[in-house]
């Protein structure tokens, strides 16, 4: 989030010199500064055997799918995301869930927080936000990424920790 205004009263916020963090919005009203932080986020790459779990949801990608992502809940741990978000938007479990490290999306505001993870079992049943969700194999996966840079990234990652040991 970047601020503008100040959380508290409402001013417009004042860009002040802080330290070695250099510009940095101020509210003098409250004497207090505001850093620009970034949402922390979760993606998931889920794989089976030889395949990856990918969505369709053309009004973030019009020609291109996505691996399952989701904002990080107030008290809650980027694991329990990853399983919370997983099972929300296909209805399926997963286990051994590995941290991948960190990516962001350019302009967007996002620390995206990157896994991989285990099918476990279920049945894939699509919620109301996802048009389409279903196994890949890992070279089509990659293809029907296409323009999903991040995804690509994490699927990558993910094949190196998952698929080579
Ligand atoms: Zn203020």
């Amino acid at each position: 989030m970047k601020y503008e205004f100040c959380p508290i009263c409402g001013r417009k916020l004042k860009k002040v010199i802080c330290g070695d963090e250099g510009v940095v919005p101020f509210c003098s009203h409250d004497t207090c500064y505001y850093f620009n932080t970034p949402y922390p986020c979760i993606m998931v790459a889920v794989i089976k055997d030889d395949e990856v779990l990918l969505l369709k949801q053309s009004y973030i990608y019009k020609n291109s799918k996505l691996l399952i992502s989701g904002y990080i809940g107030i008290d809650e741990k980027a694991e329990d995301t990853v399983y919370r978000e997983v099972l929300e938007e296909t209805s399926i479990e997963i286990e051994d869930i590995n941290f991948l490290g960190t990516d962001f999306i350019e302009g967007r505001e996002i620390l995206m927080l990157t896994y991989s993870a285990k099918y476990k079992t279920g049945k894939i049943k699509i919620s109301k936000e996802v048009e389409e969700a279903r196994w890949f194999k890992i070279p089509e996966a990659l293809e029907e990424l296409g323009e999903n840079e991040i995804g690509k990234r994490v699927l990558e990652k993910a094949i190196e920790k998952e698929l080579t040991l």
